[in-house]
């Protein structure tokens, strides 16, 4: 089956002219240019221009670091808005719809429903891998996005690399990898892969490894032609000056970054070992990410004495095939040993 990306465009989009930003026209000639082009406040503060509609010092270091070109870039405020994004250049309202595997990143369910395209949910398999069956049946040619988490929030796997190939050949629609762990994980991003799958996006962000959630940056890596339908519809200035001039040293800054990711992960190992000796945790799931799923006798309970306790956590239990289970986050060593400790308490206490 050969993916022909005309085929899964919205009309509207295809069609459209987007806005023209007076940013955009502007050709740089010279130092010394004069700007009475946007209406802006002349008197320099810092922030009284428009920031950089395309981001270019940004996607500059970006593209170096990932390996990528500039033209396979698009930023958004947040992965949030490039998802949402994705649903607006692709999906009909009323229409089409998208499939998505739960247990999963609860934020894809909701973007289909503030889009009114239908949600079509193929639970994992129990060992929390992608339903390949479910997945071919369930597909038609109204099928426009596939999600897959991996790894996977809330239950920390990496997929299956073959099944990932398998649905990358056979889906017709964008396979959407959400790689918001990626950097906690052994194998490398399928960034690198680009090149051999046209139906391929990859979503990162700077809110976890990175260190810079309330800077809102999302990254999403596609074909160039994937990255022009995005764009023709983002807003003009959704990436702030602020956060263009944050991320940009945050992203330099590679030796704090790696250097804390590998102490995250040791915390994460140091950390999955000492829950071991909790009585009343059942189960701990292996984690390719910074937090660890478990699963205990009484979550409610559990979750309760914990607050109580003074440490919150995320109670999963709702969810597809996570009864009974907790997400904690790998905190800073002092953070996880409070933890360990509330948690031995609380089972000396019965
Ligand atoms: C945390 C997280 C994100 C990050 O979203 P931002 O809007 O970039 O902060 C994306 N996907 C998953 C699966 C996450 O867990």
């Amino acid at each position: 089956m050969t993916f022909n990306l005309n085929n899964i465009i919205r009309k509207n989009v295809s069609t459209l002219k987007p806005y023209s930003s007076a940013r955009d026209e502007y050709v740089a000639t010279g130092a010394n240019m004069v700007f009475l082009d946007a209406n802006e406040n002349p008197n320099n503060n810092g922030v009284n221009r428009y920031p950089d509609p395309h981001q270019r010092s940004l996607k500059s270091a970006i593209a170096d670091i990932k390996g990528v070109s500039q033209k396979q870039i698009l930023l958004g405020n947040g992965s949030d808005e490039v998802l949402d994004l994705l649903f607006r250049a692709f999906c009909e309202p009323g229409k089409d719809h998208v499939i998505t595997l739960p247990p999963t990143y609860g934020m894809y369910g909701v973007l289909a429903n503030i889009n009114a395209v239908e949600n079509r949910q193929l639970p994992l398999t129990p060992e929390f891998q992608p339903n390949l069956e479910a997945i071919e049946k369930a597909q038609s040619s109204s099928s426009k996005l596939l999600f897959i988490c991996s790894p996977n929030n809330p239950t920390g796997n990496l997929f299956n690399q073959a099944k990932i190939e398998w649905i990358l050949a056979n889906f017709n629609g964008l396979v959407v990898i959400d790689e918001a762990y990626i950097d906690f994980a052994d194998i490398p991003s399928w960034v690198t892969r680009l090149q051999e799958f046209p139906n391929l996006v990859v979503i990162q962000t700077l809110s976890k490894a990175y260190g810079m959630a309330a800077v809102r940056l999302g990254l999403c890596f596609a074909s160039e032609a994937i990255v022009n339908v995005l764009k023709k519809i983002k807003p003009p200035y959704n990436v702030n000056e602020l956060t263009q001039q944050r991320a940009l040293t945050g992203i330099l800054d590679q030796q704090t970054v790696q250097e804390q990711i590998g102490e995250l992960v040791r915390q994460r190992t140091a950390l999955a070992n000492q829950l071991k000796g909790i009585s009343f945790i059942r189960k701990i799931y292996p984690s390719e990410a910074n937090f660890i799923l478990i699963k205990v006798d009484d979550a409610d309970l559990r979750y309760r004495q914990l607050m109580e306790n003074g440490i919150v956590v995320r109670n999963r239990s709702t969810q597809t095939l996570c009864e009974n289970t907790l997400r904690l986050t790998v905190g800073t060593t002092q953070e996880n040993k409070k933890l360990v400790n509330v948690l031995t308490n609380i089972m000396k206490d019965g």
